[in-house]
């Protein structure tokens, strides 16, 4: 097929960028290739659900699916994932291919599944809500008649009534009036009309493998095995190693620019840190080819994370400290990566004999990936001892849970949610939270407004706390920490090395994503500035002007030509 010339090429950021919750999650970035003959391909890389403050984002897509020729997913974590199934619900629905690696296809599914459920049982729990409210509602228009009704009732024989039981009291009568009133109801209609239904799922489990079964599973590339995927005559793609999470892939794009003259355009993706004990998949990789633009991750942009080593031994004091005092370790974590890390952390430790004890997980999503990581995970640099760590620790659920934690020797339960803002963890909380012998490690970042947050806050760390859909409010006596030496993103020194190896052609464009803006991604792009200083007289290592460093907003576009 004869190609297409090029006029231009954009890019456009729907997520994944900005200031704020709002924006920061939701990673979905669109590539635009347009052609002299008014055609154009438009590829999607990540379709990210908004989390936290910025989930009212999430109902409506930012394009027009059936617009799309192509989507991308670079990994298997929710916020680069959880609207994929959306693109298949749209009332003009996307009829392009979705692509992943095989182990992100396999992470995204389970992740996605679990976000439907999640959708499906807060929707039947608001649609009881709001049936309630409905007849609520319709007792009110009765109270309200029946009060106002006006005329002398009789009986069969022509006496006055004067049974006033009937009758509502005027306190009813008062507190219908005022709930009609507030909800701007006068007729009978109004009720269905004026209340707000609940809304609907954003995506069903059928939508979830409708996305996932079709997904097409590319084999990653390495320097001297290139794999091109072909998505028009024009784009191609190869996915390479991102080291972040199983499966997590970084995009390069190859575009027929001219006559014989490739561009080459490379999204990071989510970068996984190099500096941790254990790569269970292995780590980032860049290809071996000059780049014309590179979109990077900034998430630690301004950070330098103490060594691995410091965090690990203060982790492993606290561990054999609470074995030592106390009857339980309670660890939520997130059920994806960090779950096995911990696992195998305190696998490690209990075998050089650090403490003596059982190591459970109760988490069903971190079960599913813990097998995966099993199976999949590459050897060397300690997977060997992830693999065989099914013999050394024990799952149990909701079933099997009062069971094991009545037994009196000293046991770890690994579970999740990380951020405790649901799952088995919230049962683990309502028990042992006011308990003198239970001890609570949090692992990484917690956001604000998570009860995680609330536990840990490094200022005013809250002593008592409310569960959800708990009517009192719990007594913090258990022992909280919280601990920050793991990770899942490269730090700034990490990201500078991934940089280092990158060929950038001059007057390349480098795109500074994934970071809180004013913090994290602007400190990169300064810290790029000073090392173009340092670095100028280095061969091989290019640092654009400061005008080819680019920060862009979220929606904006431009030419990336
Ligand atoms: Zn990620």
């Amino acid at each position: 097929m004869l190609k297409r010339i090029i006029e231009n090429i954009s890019l456009q950021h729907f997520g994944g960028i900005g200031n704020d919750d709002q924006s920061l999650t939701g990673s979905c970035h669109n590539l635009i290739v347009e052609y002299m003959d008014g055609t154009e391909t438009s590829i999607i890389v990540d379709m990210g659900a908004f989390q936290g403050l910025g989930q009212d984002l999430n109902p409506s897509l930012p394009f027009d699916a059936d617009k799309i020729h192509a989507v991308i997913i670079t990994h298997g974590h929710i916020d680069h994932c959880g609207r994929l199934p959306m693109l298949f619900n749209q009332k003009k629905p996307f009829h392009g291919d979705v692509y992943a690696s095989e182990l992100t296809k396999k992470v995204a599914h389970t992740a996605l599944l679990d976000s439907a459920k999640i959708f499906a049982t807060e929707y039947e729990k608001e649609k009881r809500k709001y049936d309630k409210f409905i007849e609520e509602c319709k007792e009110a228009r009765r109270t309200v008649a029946n009060y106002e009704a006006t005329g002398v009732k009789r009986d069969a024989g022509g006496n006055r009534n004067e049974n006033h039981d009937a009758r509502p009291s005027k306190e009813a009568y008062d507190v219908a009036k005022k709930l009609l009133r507030e909800q701007g109801i006068t007729r009978e209609q109004d009720i269905y009309t004026k209340i707000q239904k609940p809304l609907l799922p954003i995506f069903t489990s059928d939508d979830v493998e409708t996305a996932v079964q079709g997904t097409i599973e590319v084999e990653f590339s390495e320097e001297k095995k290139l794999h091109w995927q072909e998505i028009c005559p024009e784009v191609s793609f190869s996915l390479w190693n991102a080291g972040h999470v199983a499966g997590s892939a970084s995009v390069l794009f190859r575009i027929a620019a001219g006559k014989a003259k490739m561009k080459y355009y490379f999204f990071s993706g989510d970068l996984g840190p190099a500096r941790t004990p254990i790569h269970p998949f292995g780590l980032a990789e860049v290809p071996n080819l000059p780049i014309d633009m590179v979109v990077m991750e900034t998430t630690y942009g301004d950070k330098v994370r103490t060594e691995f080593d410091v965090g690990y031994r203060e982790f492993e004091e606290s561990v054999i400290k609470a074995s030592t005092t106390r009857d339980r370790l309670i660890i939520p974590s997130f059920a994806l990566d960090r779950a096995q890390m911990i696992l195998f952390l305190l696998v490690k430790m209990r075998k050089e004999g650090k403490f003596q004890g059982k190591i459970f997980l109760d988490s069903p999503l971190a079960t599913v990936y813990t097998d995966l990581y099993q199976q999949h995970g590459v050897l060397g640099s300690g997977m060997d001892e992830l693999k065989s760590m099914a013999k050394t620790f024990s799952l149990i659920d909701a079933t099997t849970r009062e069971g094991v934690l009545a037994e009196e020797d000293f046991k770890i339960i690994v579970t999740s949610s990380g951020m405790a803002t649901g799952g088995p963890i919230m049962t683990h909380l309502l028990k042992y939270l006011a308990d003198i012998r239970t001890t609570f490690f949090f692992m990484g970042y917690m956001a604000e407004g998570t009860l995680g947050r609330d536990l840990t806050d490094e200022i005013k760390p809250k002593k008592l706390v409310r569960l959800p859909d708990v009517e009192y409010p719990i007594e913090v006596l258990a022992r909280v920490k919280r601990f920050n030496f793991l990770s899942g993103h490269m730090d700034q020194k990490d990201l500078w090395e991934w940089y280092k190896k990158l060929h950038l052609r001059p007057g390349a464009r480098v795109v500074l994503v994934h970071g809180e803006r004013d913090s994290s991604t602007l400190a990169f792009k300064h810290f790029l500035g000073r090392r173009k200083i340092d670095y100028v007289a280095h061969k091989g290592i290019t640092i654009p002007e400061v005008d080819k460093i680019l920060v862009p907003d979220v929606n904006q576009i431009y030419s990336v030509f």
